[in-house]
């Protein structure tokens, strides 16, 4: 009776696995149509958000990857500090980027001006995905350099520093790190004239999937892993291990890692160390303003910040101190 019931747990728990992922993330889809169909779209999806928020929380708890996650890292408020401060700003740029090139058409622009560039005649949903791929060359290649360059880490390691994914993570970044993105995403769209509703929609299915792939919930998406940027192809992303951590770069659908190489989706399902072997600051001030002194820069890095006393060692001793903590790992 007992070994019945398990059995029947194993099955429900095993397809909630496969089909909780593509139901939120469809779902979610569908409610962003409605919403943007409405009178108050912006309004009716943070409803959408909002309720994906939810059910993510509660699937994270009911079923949920690593039961280890769950516990608490401490870095709640920071995490929450972060998400709220890359917003404000976010918005605040979006204003002010949409504003210039507005004002700037309405002096240069006639009234037959028609774009040539962008493909209004396309299915809006073709235009989206077109405006997906465009947009996630530029999240790609600022990620990457994020990775790959150490100049940039230094903004990006914050993101990576937390030893354990869920939900709240999603928005832990350095404001410069999301600033640099943003940039490098959504320029392209607006050279090339893409409308507003195609920028709402990219900004909605970027939203949508960024809760999704840094959830702890268990998930078994290996029809969608080639596509779609899943929970699992993150988790590897996060990954400790340098040769790990390096993959995986899209944010939305995986093309530019698949053709730069990058793309990482081992049979495993999750790394088993998470982080970074640098350290960040514990409070939400310092996590903004150290990767702006030398010092803190150094921290970040997983470099030896000398002291008085050590300057004084020789060139033999200084050769052997860690270099580069995310270089040296490889
Ligand atoms: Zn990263
Ligand atoms: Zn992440």
């Amino acid at each position: 009776m007992h070994h019945d019931q398990a059995t029947a747990e194993t099955k429900s728990s095993y397809l909630l696995s496969l089909v909780w992922w593509p139901l939120l993330y469809f779902g979610a889809l569908v409610g962003a149509e409605f919403a943007f169909a409405s009178n108050a779209p912006i309004m009716w999806f943070n409803a959408v958000y909002a309720a994906l928020l939810g059910a993510i929380f509660l699937l994270e708890r009911a079923t949920p990857h690593r039961a280890e996650w769950l516990e608490h890292d401490g870095e709640l408020l920071n995490d929450i500090g972060h998400t709220l401060l890359t917003k404000g700003v976010a918005q605040l740029a979006v204003a002010a980027t949409s504003i210039v090139p507005m004002a700037v058409a309405t002096v240069t622009r006639t009234d037959d001006h028609v774009s040539q560039l962008w493909p209004t005649q396309w299915p809006l949903i073709a235009q989206v995905v077109l405006a997906l791929v465009i947009a996630e060359f530029g999240l790609y290649w600022s990620h990457r350099i994020a990775h790959e360059n150490l100049f940039f880490w230094r903004f990006h390691a914050l993101h990576h520093s937390v030893i354990r994914l869920w939900v709240v993570n999603t928005g832990r970044f350095h404001v410069v790190d999301s600033l640099i993105k943003m940039v490098l995403s959504q320029v392209p769209l607006y050279l090339l004239d893409a409308p507003l509703q195609v920028f709402l929609w990219v900004g909605a299915v970027t939203a949508i999937t960024g809760l999704l792939t840094h959830c702890n919930v268990e998930t078994r998406t290996a029809l969608f892993d080639p596509v779609f940027a899943t929970p699992k192809l993150h988790r590897w992303h996060h990954s400790k291990t340098l040769k790990e951590g390096n993959s995986n770069y899209c944010e939305n659908v995986m093309i530019w890692d698949h053709v730069f190489g990058t793309y990482l989706n081992p049979d495993k399902a999750s790394p088993d160390r998470l982080g970074i072997s640098g350290r960040v600051a514990p409070d939400f001030v310092g996590q903004i303003l150290q990767p702006f002194s030398r010092k803190g820069a150094r921290q970040i890095l997983g470099q030896r910040v000398e002291s008085p006393e050590e300057s004084g060692k020789s060139a033999d001793e200084k050769a052997n101190a860690p270099a580069v903590g995310r270089i040296s790992e490889a």
